[in-house]
């Protein structure tokens, strides 16, 4: 198989957007993928990101914008003429045929001569490790295996871009691992440029080079994963990253670049993640690993609290705590506390980002007091 094959060398999404009726399922994505390149896109159910990548496919018409190879524009032709792999959670492998035909199929298909046919398909096969299982028919292999089959038949036909749609949603924990790694070791040996579509977090910041978060047919953020996880640009994104404690507060000082912010009495001090005018409502964002547990010398954001619920998740205990004026903290420890217990939890200043309440660019649910108990991201 032709490794580092770059049949362009970059693909530009331009003001793509699609609409369903009078709903925007996808507004204005702009985006520039490199040849080689590893993109996520990222946001929850509903958000746009099967749309954005049915729209690369050709599988759906655009209603606005346009997509370009190079100088060449694309998104007027149809599927087959783009050369796109795609893979998909269901894996879509025909039941009748043996994993080596389906491997082939799209070989055949194109009219190949036999022997590149066989030889394309044998290295495929040995590419994804089943060359033990050539022989089967999909029902006889395992989900994993069977998502392999369908990377080897997306990956057989050396496509210049391939699009994967919740690849491993389907399979058990242990396995979405393992494919994970497998994903990433085919992307890097085969040179491949990827377009991944997920609702999950881990999963996009440990394959992806860049990571794109939708909201609401909106891109709220684009970026490599280490800049999504410690800068994230609003609160949304700061939700869907893992900043598990967000609470509505309103500013008491800001100078520079710390905030005073107070809700009934808690007060803490943080990091401003946009413009925070004294007065304005803003909310705090905190990882639950980024809150300790009585830690010697903690006096900045040091706030009494008593411990609820422990769950016990390996080597760390996943916890919540409630504060004297009844704030819920999420918090990671290696100490060993139970329910009942008083602490005092503290979190560092520039762990701690203060964002605008109105900070995200799409319309969205307003950023109230409903935020003190749990914020689920909508779509
Ligand atoms: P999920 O993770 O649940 O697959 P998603 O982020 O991929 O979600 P999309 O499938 O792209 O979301 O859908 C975006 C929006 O467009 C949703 O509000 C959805 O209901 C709407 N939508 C998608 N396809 C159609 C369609 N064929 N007709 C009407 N509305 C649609």
């Amino acid at each position: 198989m032709t490794t580092g094959t770059k049949a362009f060398s970059e693909l530009r999404l331009e003001g793509v957007s699609r609409r369903f009726g009078g709903h925007d399922a996808l507004r204005d994505l702009d985006l520039t993928i490199e040849a080689g390149e590893f993109v996520a896109l990222l946001g929850p159910s509903g958000c746009g990101k099967s749309t954005a990548l049915n729209c690369l496919a050709g599988l759906l018409p655009l209603t606005g914008g346009s997509i370009w190879q190079d100088e060449r524009r694309i998104d007027t032709l149809p599927p087959e003429r783009r050369g796109f792999g795609m893979v998909f959670q269901n894996y879509a492998l025909f039941p009748h045929m043996s994993v080596r035909a389906n491997v082939a199929f799209g070989l055949r298909m194109r009219r190949l001569p036999k022997d590149e046919i066989r030889r394309r398909t044998e290295e495929a096969i040995r590419l994804v490790r089943l060359e033990e299982h050539a022989g089967k028919l999909p029902g006889q292999l395992s989900g994993g295996q069977q998502q392999r089959v369908a990377i080897a038949r997306a990956v057989v036909l050396e496509p210049s871009l391939v699009l994967m749609d919740e690849p491993l949603s389907n399979l058990d924990a242990k396995l979405r691992l393992e494919m994970r790694t497998e994903i990433r070791r085919l992307h890097q040996s085969l040179g491949l440029t990827t377009v991944y579509v997920t609702h999950d977090q881990e999963e996009a910041l440990s394959l992806a080079d860049r990571l794109v978060v939708l909201r609401a047919g909106r891109v709220q953020q684009i970026g490599p994963p280490q800049e999504l996880h410690t800068r994230p640009a609003n609160w949304h994104v700061a939700d869907f990253m893992g900043y598990r404690n967000l609470w509505s507060m309103r500013v008491q000082a800001a100078v520079d670049d710390t905030v005073a912010v107070e809700r009934d009495g808690f007060r803490l001090v943080g990091d401003p993640v946009g413009p925070v005018a004294p007065g304005s409502e803003v909310i705090a964002a905190v990882r639950p690993e980024d809150v300790r547990v009585d830690q010697a010398g903690a006096t900045t954001n040091a706030v009494p609290a008593e411990i609820e619920v422990v769950e016990y998740q390996g080597r760390e205990l996943a916890a919540e705590a409630v504060t004297a004026t009844g704030v819920r903290v999420h918090l990671r420890t290696d100490r060993r506390v139970a329910p009942g217990d008083r602490v005092t939890l503290s979190m560092d200043p520039q762990r701690l980002l203060v964002f605008p309440g109105d900070s995200a660019p799409a319309a969205g649910p307003a950023a109230g007091a409903a935020l003190l108990e749990e914020p689920g991201l909508v779509g």
